[in-house]
Formats: structure tokens, C-alpha cells, sequence
């Protein structure tokens, strides 16, 4: 896929002498949901925080020195995809600390928070002071300036002023507190490694520590986490609908994860099963764009019973940065990331499988590899409808203008990025894959425009019929 970014990844420990080591790991297992930045705060026994944060990955900006500096039984990390803020800033890597009349809190956030410059602006009128340019910062304003005697009164009293997208951990010298926005748009599961409670975005992160996965924090929660692993579940905040982001399942988890009631790679796999019953072509070979478009291409072969090859490989040792030698080398960052395999490829008509297309940019490039390669034609298929919308809820979608499928319709799509034939999984075959039960509670925002609450920003107008008709809305 390409044009989206992930977006954060948290993780919160209790009651374990190796707390920092466990976040460390956990957010380790997180590496995917966020590179620009990673951060571990622990509360120690007085009462004091201690932390560290860095820029990059979190292998490359911790060392055995710093995580035994991190001393304390609990704490909290993040993994950053800044989808809001300034990118580079120090002050906008997470965890938050701050000091409250209640003692030190420290804060990691998945997601955002849509009337956060509102909110900030009255903040500021009051005379408060921001130190990051983050919407995180708002709700650790709001903790601070509440006048409720217990931190989880103030939790609650937050609670009910923000809006849009949190799964979010706190820290204080004596709790963890995790809790996740009325809708759920955002993953949050706790787990138990014996005595020691660990909460995280996803359960990869529990498997990788031996923490075994227990549920998954429900939309409009509250969990309060003691220090002898005794925990406490509120619901102050009804929850009007639930809102799973659908694009979790589609890229953003690893397939090993259990989120939302789902695995995540059987999830997948039907989705590229109903694509094949949808969008079906004849063909030699199924491949897939890795990494997140293989569950799908697996399903799809499975389901019209051709063989699935590696036709692209992916390397991933690649950094972050890179020198571009020079425009006369086409193609440069693509062939970094993905090479081409020519014996799967060469005189073949090939299906290529993708989780879903933004700018088409990045498609333009691959297909003209694959071509280069031998592959005689092209057929991508897409396990996702047609993104027209941009995201309020913590993904990093481009404008609606940088977003091809808003703009074109699929046989100019098809046109513009170089394939023999091109499909998207229809609106009516993604909730097929996520199940009758549980479609209903997800979101699909950026495919129809039709957000589950305002997202507090200026929505452009439907998009027109250009893109299969009025079906397209409707079906979700
Ligand atoms: S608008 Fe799209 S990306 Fe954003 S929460 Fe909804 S489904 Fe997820």
C-alpha cells in the first residue's frame, strides 16, 4: 500500500521490577504502527518520572544503560506516527509528563482528538501555556485544570469534552489507567504475565513479553489498573455506536494480532477471498504487494485456485533517509523497498494483490517494474473500496485532493497506473470479510465521507458516481 502511514502504537506495564525492559519489548512489537520517534516513562517508588525518547526506531534509540535508568514497577511508551503536530519536534515525542495538584501523570495516545484546537484555543484564552503542538497535550490541560479531587473523576470529566479517537494509557505513581474513546476507532487490548497487568494497542505486543491476552478494553472504558494487579473497569461515557477503523484490519495490525474480535490474518484472508469471487480474471500466478497485501493474495489464490508466488520482494533493512542519486535513475525509492522477481514473472499474466491504493503513485511505479520484469499483463486487485475521503480519527490521509480514486474514475485509474485490468473490493465484499455480526461496528469514513461523529474539520461534498455508481455509498 502506499500513501498511508501508520500511526502510533502505546503500551502500559504494572507491577513488574523490569517494567522499562517489558514497554521496550512491547514497543518492539509495535515497530509498525509508528518510526518517527519512540518514548518509555516509568514512575519509580517516590513518586518521580524518569524517561527517554528518541527519534527513529526504538531499537536505535534505547541501549541496556538507558532502559536500567528507567527504574519503577509501571510504565508507559509510544511509538510516534505523528498525525498531528509537527514532525519534527522533540517536545511532541511521547510520553507526556506533567505535574498535577494529584502528583505526576504521564500520557501516551493513539489517535485524535477532532475539536482539539478548539478546545486549545479556549485553553490559551485562559492562560494556559503549550509547550508541543500536539492534541495529546489538550487532554493532559484538561486532567490539569479539572477541579474533581480523584484523577479518575478528571479522567471522566475529560472524557466528556473531547472528541474523535483515543486509546490511551496513563501513569500516575500508584495506577495505570487505560481507556478508549466512546466509538473504539482505535485497538487497546490488556494482558496478565503473571502478578504484572500489561496493556497495549495490539496483542502482538503481549505475545512477544509471554503476557497472556485476557480482552480487549471496550469502547468508552476505563480500566483502572492497582499495583497488585487488581483492576477496576468504568463505562462513564455511553457509547452512541461502535466505530472500529476499518483500515486496522485492512493494513495497519499485524496479521498475528487479535483486535476488534478478530485475527487479523484470517480477516485478511477473506478479504482477498472475496475480491477473487468479485473482480476474478484468468491469469498464470497470484502475487503480492508486500507486506500487508500477502494474507490477501493467499486468500485470493486460495479461493480461485491458482498458485501463489513471490513476485516481489521487500527489503526491509531499508532507513529512513536516504541520498537520491539522481532523476536520470527512475524509480530509485520504490526499487529500495521492492525488487522484482523475474522468473515468477516473466510471459506470465499476472494478478497482483494490494491492500489499497492513495496517491496511485507508488502502484504507477511497481507495475512498471513488473512489466519491465516480463509479466505480460497486469491485473491488480485491491482489497479495499476506493479511498475518497481523508481521515479525522488518527490515520494520516492525504487531502481529498491527493487522493486518486476522489479524483478519477477506476477505468482512469486503470489508465493512469498502467494496469491490463483493475478492481477494488467492493463496500458490500469488505463487510462480507468482516463478518454480519460485526460489520455494523466499524468505520468506513474514508471510503463513503460518512464519519460516525463530525469530525470537526470542513467535509467536502459526496463524491459523485464516478467511482461505481451510487452503490458505492450505499453499500456501506
Ligand atoms: S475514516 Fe477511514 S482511516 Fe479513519 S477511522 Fe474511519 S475507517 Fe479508519
Amino acid at each position: 500500500m502506499a500513501g498511508f502511514r501508520e500511526e502510533c502504537g502505546v503500551v502500559g506495564v504494572m507491577g513488574d521490577p523490569e517494567a522499562a525492559k517489558l514497554i521496550y519489548l512491547g514497543l518492539y512489537a509495535l515497530q509498525h504502527r509508528g518510526q518517527e520517534a519512540a518514548g518509555i516513562v516509568t514512575i519509580n517508588e517516590t513518586g518521580a518520572l524518569q524517561g527517554h525518547k528518541a527519534f527513529g526506531l526504538v531499537g536505535d534509540g534505547f541501549t541496556a544503560d538507558i532502559l536500567s535508568r528507567l527504574e519503577g514497577r509501571s510504565g508507559i511508551g509510544h511509538n510516534r506516527y505523528s498525525t498531528t503536530g509537527a514532525s519534527r519536534m522533540v517536545e511532541n515525542i511521547q510520553p507526556f509528563s506533567f505535574k498535577t495538584s494529584l502528583g505526576s501523570v504521564a500520557i501516551a495516545h493513539n489517535g485524535n482528538l477532532t475539536n482539539a484546537d478548539q478546545i486549545r484555543v479556549e485553553l490559551e484564552s485562559q492562560g494556559s501555556i503549550f509547550q508541543s503542538t500536539s492534541d495529546t497535550e489538550v487532554f493532559m490541560h484538561l486532567l490539569a485544570k479539572s477541579t474533581q479531587a480523584q484523577l479518575l473523576d478528571r479522567i471522566v470529566e475529560v472524557m466528556g469534552k473531547v472528541r474523535g479517537a483515543y486509546s490511551l494509557v496513563l501513569l500516575t505513581k500508584d495506577r495505570l489507567f487505560a481507556l478508549r474513546d466512546p466509538y473504539g476507532f482505535r485497538p487497546l487490548v490488556l494482558g496478565r504475565r503473571g502478578d504484572c497487568v500489561v496493556v497495549a494497542s495490539e496483542t502482538c505486543a503481549l505475545e512477544l513479553i509471554d503476557a497472556e491476552f485476557e480482552r480487549e478494553i471496550a469502547p468508552g472504558e476505563i480500566v483502572e489498573i492497582f499495583s497488585d494487579g487488581f483492576i477496576r473497569s468504568y463505562y462513564p461515557v455511553q457509547s452512541p455506536r461502535k466505530a472500529f477503523c476499518s483500515f486496522e484490519p485492512i493494513y495497519f495490525a499485524r496479521p498475528d494480532s487479535q483486535i476488534f474480535g478478530e485475527e487479523i490474518y484470517s480477516l485478511r484472508k477473506r478479504m482477498g477471498e472475496c475480491l477473487a469471487r468479485e473482480s476474478h480474471v484468468d491469469a498464470d500466478v497470484v502475487i503480492a504487494v508486500p507486506d500487508s497485501g500477502v494474507p490477501m493474495a493467499l486468500g485470493y489464490a486460495a479461493e480461485v485456485k491458482l498458485p501463489m508466488e513471490l513476485g516481489l520482494v521487500r527489503n526491509h533493512y531499508v532507513g529512513r533517509t536516504f541520498i537520491e542519486p539522481s532523476q536520470s535513475i527512475r524509480d530509485f525509492g520504490v526499487k529500495l523497498k521492492l525488487n522484482p522477481v523475474g522468473s515468477t514473472l516473466r510471459g506470465k499474466r499476472v494478478i497482483v494483490v494490494d491492500d489499497s491504493l492513495v496517491r496511485g503513485t507508488t502502484s504507477v511505479k511497481i507495475l512498471r517494474m513488473l512489466r519491465k520484469a516480463g509479466a505480460k499483463e497486469i491485473h491488480l486487485r485491491l482489497g479495499s473500496p476506493p479511498i475518497t475521503h481523508s481521515c479525522y480519527f488518527g490515520v494520516d490521509t492525504p487531502e481529498r485532493g491527493q487522493l486518486l480514486a476522489a479524483q478519477q474514475t477506476v477505468e482512469q485509474i486503470r489508465d493512469f497506473i498502467g494496469a491490463d485490468t483493475l478492481a477494488f473490493l467492493s463496500p458490500e465484499g469488505l463487510r462480507q470479510a468482516l463478518g454480519a455480526s460485526n460489520a455494523g461496528n466499524y468505520c468506513y469514513g474514508c471510503f463513503s465521507g460518512d464519519y460516525p461523529e463530525a469530525t470537526g474539520q470542513k467535509i467536502s461534498p459526496q463524491p459523485t458516481d464516478r467511482l461505481g455508481g451510487p452503490g458505492l455509498k450505499a453499500g456501506f
